[in-house]
C-alpha cells in the first residue's frame, strides 16, 4: 500500500466523542484511506504524531469570514487555530443575492467592515462561483441572509412583507438551495431582518422544508427579551418544519444573566418535545459588531444612508438618547442590554488612533457626552465602525459551553485589508476561538473531557450541516485534520493585542493538503464550497 500522507503514532480524537486511542491516520489524495494501530505500508511522507493528538479538521460553526476569503485567501487566522471548515452567511448577513441597483445598498449594510470590495456577482450561484475563484484555504458552507432576501424583494424598509414580497423572498431563497445554500438565517435585532414579524419567517422556513433547508437563528433579543426570542425561533422551527440552530446562545446585560437557566432549559423541553433544536456560543465574555447596531432598529429605515442622514438631525438624535440612555451612564439596546460606556471598544475605525479605545476614553477626549460622542463617531466615520463590547457573564459562557447540545461557533468577523496586514483591534476570537476552548476550559479548568470539545467543534457540527464526509476520522471521509498538542495547544490572542495566532497546533491538513506544516504555513488553496449532501 503506498498513500500519501502518514500520520504516525498520535491518539486518535476522532470526532464522535468516543475516547482518543492510539492509532495511524493514512491519507491517499483527498481522502482519509485508514486509521488503525501500526498501520503496515508505504506513504509519500511520514508525519510523527507521538505525543500529538489527531483530530478532524475543526468546523467553525458560525463565522462572519464571507467577504474576508475575498481579501485574504489564504484564511490564516482561522486554519492556524485548526480550522478546516467554515459556515458563513451568518446573522441574515450575506452577500449574495444582490441586485445591480442596490450594490451600495448592500455595501453600506453588509460591507462596512474590513475592506472595500467590488461586489459584481448578482445571483447567489454566481456569487458561490466568484468564492470558488478565488481558492479559499478552507471548505466553506453558505447560508442566504434574510436581510440580504428582504433588501432584494423589498428594499431597505420597515415594513412587514406583503404577499408579493414573501413570494419573491421565497423564490430567491429557492434559487439560493439550489445553487449550494444550506438554509437560511436571520438577524432579528439587525434591520432589515429586524422587520419581519414571525409569520414571514415560518413561511420561509415552510419554503424550504422538503428540501431540508435550516433556520440559523440570531433571536430578537437576547437581554431583557431572550425568553420569548427563543421561543419564537423555537416556533419557527417546529411550525416550518425544519431544524433550528440559535446563534451565539448567550445572556446580555447584567440584569438578564440570570435568564439563562431558563433560556437552556427552553432549548431542552423544545427538543423533548421532538423540535429539532441545537446551538453555538463563542468562549468569550465580549460580543462584536458594527456599531451602528447600538442604534435603535427604527433608525435604521431605509438603510445607512437614511440612518446617517437621522444622525446629522437634532430631534432624531434626542429621540434616540431618550430611548437608550440609562441613568445618564449606559447604553441600552435589544441586542446588548445595558452596558457602560466604558465597555463599549472600538474595533475599527478610519481613525486608528481611536482602535482599542472605549467609548469614555473617546468621550473624555472630545469633551463631549458618552453618548454624543457615539453618535457623532457613527456620523463622522460614516457608520463603518467596529466595536467589541462586554455584556456577558464568564461563568454564564462556562455553563453554555457544557451545554451537550452546543456547538462551537466564533462569530469571528476578521479584520483585513488584504493578505499579510493586520488592522484594527479585532475581536480575539477571531484568533483563538478553537484553541481556547481546547486549552483552557477542556485542560485548565476540566469544564468537560478532551473528546467531548473535540466533538463541539467536529462531528456536533458535521452533523448539524448534515456533512457525510466530514467532522469524523474515518476511513473514505474527506482528509481535513488537524495535529495538536494535548499539553501545550493554547490561545494567544487577547483584547489589546489580538493578531496572534495560537500554539501548539503544528499541522492542519485541507482535503489532503498540508496547509499548516510543522508550524509553518503554506496556503494550499484547497479549501471547497461545500453544499448539502
Ligand atoms: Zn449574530
Amino acid at each position: 500500500m503506498a498513500w500519501s500522507l502518514l500520520l504516525r503514532g498520535g491518539t486518535v480524537v476522532d470526532g464522535t466523542g468516543a475516547p482518543g486511542r492510539t492509532a495511524d491516520v493514512a491519507i491517499e489524495g483527498d481522502r482519509i484511506a485508514a486509521v488503525g494501530p501500526r498501520l503496515a505500508g508505504e506513504a509519500a511522507r511520514t508525519i510523527d504524531a507521538g505525543g500529538k493528538v489527531v483530530a478532524p479538521g475543526f468546523i467553525d460553526a458560525h463565522s462572519h469570514s464571507d467577504l474576508f476569503y475575498f481579501g485574504v485567501p489564504s484564511a490564516e487566522s482561522k486554519v492556524r487555530q485548526g480550522v478546516t471548515t467554515e459556515v458563513v452567511g451568518m446573522c441574515s448577513f450575506s452577500q449574495a443575492p444582490l441586485r445591480a441597483d442596490q450594490r451600495e445598498v448592500i455595501q453600506g449594510w453588509a460591507g462596512g467592515i474590513g475592506a472595500n470590495l467590488d461586489l459584481r456577482w448578482e445571483t447567489f450561484a454566481q456569487y458561490l462561483d466568484a468564492l470558488r475563484a478565488v481558492r479559499p484555504s478552507v471548505n466553506v458552507a453558505h447560508f442566504v441572509g434574510h436581510g440580504a432576501l428582504r433588501i432584494a424583494a423589498m428594499g431597505f424598509e420597515a415594513r412587514p412583507a406583503s404577499r408579493d414580497d414573501l413570494r419573491a423572498m421565497e423564490k430567491l431563497l429557492g434559487e439560493a438551495l439550489e445553487a449550494g445554500a444550506f438554509g437560511f438565517s436571520s438577524g432579528l435585532v439587525y434591520a432589515p431582518s429586524a422587520y419581519s414579524d414571525t409569520p414571514e419567517l415560518v413561511a420561509l422556513a415552510r419554503s424550504m422544508a422538503k428540501r431540508g433547508g435550516l433556520y440559523f437563528s440570531h433571536v430578537r433579543g437576547e437581554s431583557s427579551m431572550l425568553l420569548d426570542s427563543l421561543a419564537e425561533a423555537v416556533r419557527i422551527g417546529e411550525e416550518g418544519g425544519v431544524g433550528v440552530q440559535v446563534s451565539h446562545v448567550k445572556a446580555s446585560g447584567r440584569e438578564n444573566w440570570p435568564r439563562i437557566d431558563d433560556a437552556l432549559g427552553l432549548i431542552e423541553a423544545a427538543r423533548r418535545r421532538g423540535v429539532d433544536v441545537t446551538g453555538d456560543v463563542y468562549p468569550y465574555n465580549a460580543g462584536s459588531t458594527k456599531m451602528d447596531n447600538l442604534m435603535p432598529t427604527w433608525a435604521h429605515d431605509g438603510g445607512i444612508g437614511k440612518l446617517i442622514e437621522r444622525l446629522a438631525d437634532r430631534a432624531t438624535r434626542r429621540r434616540i438618547v431618550e430611548e437608550c440612555l440609562v441613568d445618564g451612564e449606559r447604553w441600552r439596546t435589544v441586542s446588548q442590554g445595558g452596558i457602560g460606556f466604558d465597555q463599549i471598544f472600538v474595533a475599527s475605525c478610519r481613525r486608528r488612533e481611536l482602535e482599542g479605545l472605549d467609548l469614555a476614553q473617546v468621550a473624555r477626549q472630545s469633551g463631549r457626552p458618552p453618548a454624543e460622542t457615539l453618535m457623532d463617531l457613527l456620523l463622522e466615520e460614516r457608520c463603518t465602525v467596529g466595536m467589541v463590547s462586554f455584556s456577558q457573564s464568564l461563568d454564564i459562557v462556562a455553563k453554555v459551553l457544557a451545554h451537550p447540545h452546543l456547538m462551537i461557533g466564533s462569530d469571528s468577523i476578521p479584520l483585513f485589508e488584504g493578505e499579510g496586514d493586520r488592522p484594527g483591534k479585532p475581536h480575539p476570537r477571531t484568533y483563538g476561538t478553537f484553541p481556547k476552548v481546547l486549552g483552557e476550559y477542556a485542560r485548565e479548568r476540566r469544564l468537560f473531557p478532551l473528546e467531548t470539545a473535540v466533538h463541539k467543534m467536529t462531528g456536533m457540527p458535521a452533523a448539524r450541516l448534515g456533512f457525510q464526509d466530514r467532522g469524523v476520522v474515518r476511513p473514505g471521509n474527506a482528509a481535513d485534520v488537524t495535529v495538536f498538542d494535548p499539553a501545550t495547544v493554547k490561545d494567544e490572542a487577547t483584547y489589546p493585542d489580538p493578531h496572534r495566532y495560537p500554539t501548539g497546533i503544528p499541522y492542519v491538513i485541507v482535503n489532503g493538503a498540508v496547509v499548516v506544516d510543522g508550524g509553518r504555513f503554506r496556503a494550499a488553496g484547497t479549501g471547497r464550497v461545500l453544499t448539502p449532501a
